[in-house]
C-alpha cells in the first residue's frame, strides 16, 4: 500500500466506527465520576481497561495509593493501555482524564445521561474530556481495524484529578516513572481546544496566601493595637493600583487565546480576617487578616521574577512599622510550558488537521493549565500538546455538550498523527 492508500484506509475505519466511537462516550459519561470527591473511578478505569483490552491493548492499573487523596471509598485508580508496535521505542501516548466537576444548576438535560440530539451529544465531561478520551482510543483501533502495526507502541492512559491538579493522576504516572522521556516520545492530551486547534502550552500559576498580623488590643480603644485589616487595605490598594499595570503591560509570545490572556493577570480569590467565620464575635481589634492571590503570570516573566515582585511590593508596604508585619506562603506553583519549536508532533497534527478539516491548523496556547505540566516537568516529555474535539467555552458549562461530527474529525485527525509519527 502506498502512504496515502493506508491513510484512507484508517480514515474509512474511523467512519466505520463511529457508531461504537459514540456508544463508548455515552457509557463514559453515564458514570458519573465527578471530582471532588472522586467518585466512580475505579469503575471508569475498569470501562476504559475493558475497551482498551478489547481493542487489542494490554492493560495495567495504576493506583496511587500514597497519596492523600486516595482512599478506600474513593480510590485513585488509573489505567494504561499498550498497544505494540514492530519495536520497542518510545511509545507514542494519548492521556485524557477521566474526572469531571460537578454538574452544577442551570441543565436541561440529564447531566449524565450521555443524550445526543441533532448531531450533538449532552453530558458532564462531552467536552472536558470523555469524547477526546474515546476519540484517542478508537482512533488507535482504527490504525489496528486498518491491518496496521506501527513501528512503535502506541499508549492510551485514562488518569484522575485533572480538575483539581492531576497529583494523583498524570503526576503519579510521571513521578513513579511510568511515563519518562525514555519511554515516551511524543504525548497528546485531548482536552476540548476544537478539531482544528493545537494547543501548544500553557502560562503559568502562582498562588500564594499573605497573612498580615497585627497587635491584639480591646475593641473600645483601638489605638493601643494595630489592625491588620486595615494594613490589608493598603496592600490591596498597591496590588490594585501598581501591580495590576504593571503586569497588563507585558505582552506574551506565546499564542494565547483568548487574546487579553496574553497578559498575565493578579486575581484577588479570598479575604478573611478577625473573627470573620467565628461564631460569637468579642470586642478585639483584628490581629489577623489573610488574602489568597492567583497570579497567573508569562513564559516571558518567569517564576523568579513574578514572586520577588510580590515580595517587593509587600515588603514597601510594610514599611517601617514592625507593628504591622506580613508572611508569605506559596499555595501553589505551575511553571508555564510549551512545546519545543519545530516539534515533529505539532507539525504532523497540523498536516493531518489540514488533511482532515480542510482548514488551516491554528496553534494555541492555553490560558489555564491542564496535565502538559506534569508530562513535561516531571516525566521530561516536552512533545506534548493538548488536541481534541468540543470547545473550552463548554468546558464545566450547564449543558455542556460537544458535535459528534467534531469527535469524528478529532479521531481522524489523532490517527493520522499517530500514523505519520509511528511509521518511518
Ligand atoms: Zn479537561
Amino acid at each position: 500500500m502506498t502512504a496515502t492508500d493506508t491513510r484512507d484506509a484508517v480514515l474509512r475505519q474511523v467512519d466505520e466506527l463511529e457508531g461504537e466511537l459514540v456508544d463508548f462516550c455515552q457509557r463514559l459519561i453515564r458514570l458519573p465520576t465527578v471530582n471532588p470527591p472522586g467518585e466512580n473511578y475505579l469503575e471508569c478505569a475498569e470501562l476504559i481497561g475493558r475497551e482498551l483490552e478489547t481493542c487489542g491493548f494490554s492493560i495495567e492499573y495504576l493506583t496511587a495509593e500514597a497519596r492523600p487523596e486516595h482512599s478506600e471509598p474513593f480510590p485513585r485508580t488509573n489505567v494504561i493501555g499498550r498497544l505494540p508496535g514492530r519495536s520497542e521505542h518510545p511509545a507514542l501516548h494519548v492521556n485524557g482524564h477521566f474526572d469531571v466537576v460537578p454538574a452544577g444548576d442551570g441543565w436541561t438535560r440529564d447531566p449524565f445521561g450521555g443524550e445526543i440530539e441533532d448531531g450533538i451529544l449532552y453530558g458532564r465531561g462531552s467536552a472536558d474530556m470523555k469524547a477526546g478520551l474515546a476519540a484517542a482510543l478508537y482512533a488507535a483501533e482504527a490504525i489496528r481495524r486498518a491491518g496496521i502495526t506501527l513501528d512503535v507502541p502506541i499508549e492510551v492512559s485514562g488518569t484522575v484529578d485533572e480538575e483539581s491538579g492531576g497529583l494523583a493522576g498524570a503526576a503519579y504516572l510521571a513521578e513513579c516513572g511510568r511515563i519518562t522521556a525514555d519511554n515516551t516520545a511524543y504525548a497528546i492530551i485531548p482536552e476540548p481546544f476544537s478539531p482544528h486547534r493545537v494547543c501548544i502550552g500553557h502560562r503559568g500559576v502562582y498562588w500564594a496566601k499573605i497573612t498580615a498580623t497585627g497587635h491584639i488590643a480591646h475593641g473600645s480603644m483601638p489605638w493601643l493595637g494595630t489592625n491588620a485589616i486595615d494594613s490589608m487595605g493598603p496592600l490591596l490598594e498597591a496590588l490594585r493600583t501598581e501591580l495590576q499595570p504593571a503586569i497588563a503591560e507585558r505582552l506574551t509570545n506565546m499564542p494565547v487565546v483568548p487574546e487579553d490572556a496574553r497578559r498575565g493577570s493578579l486575581n484577588i480569590n479570598a479575604i478573611a480576617g478577625g473573627q470573620y467565620g467565628q461564631p460569637t464575635q468579642t470586642p478585639c481589634v483584628a490581629d489577623h487578616c489573610e488574602l489568597i492571590i492567583d497570579r497567573r503570570y508569562l513564559l516571558e516573566e518567569g517564576f523568579d521574577a513574578t514572586r520577588a515582585e510580590i515580595l517587593e511590593l509587600i515588603d514597601r508596604v510594610a514599611g517601617e512599622d514592625e507593628r504591622r508585619r506580613f508572611d508569605v506562603e506559596d499555595m501553589l506553583i505551575v511553571h508555564p510550558t510549551q512545546a519545543p519549536d519545530g516539534s515533529p508532533l505539532v507539525a504532523a497534527l497540523e498536516e493531518s488537521i489540514e488533511h482532515v478539516t480542510s482548514r488551516p491548523a491554528e496553534i494555541v496556547a492555553s490560558p489555564g493549565t491542564y496535565d502538559q505540566k506534569h508530562f513535561a516537568r516531571i516525566g521530561g516529555v516536552e512533545h506534548c500538546v493538548a488536541y481534541g474535539p468540543g470547545t473550552l467555552e463548554e468546558a464545566h458549562q450547564p449543558d455542556e455538550h460537544c458535535a459528534v461530527s467534531d469527535i469524528v474529525d478529532s479521531a481522524k485527525v489523532m490517527a493520522l498523527t499517530l500514523l505519520k509519527l509511528g511509521t518511518g
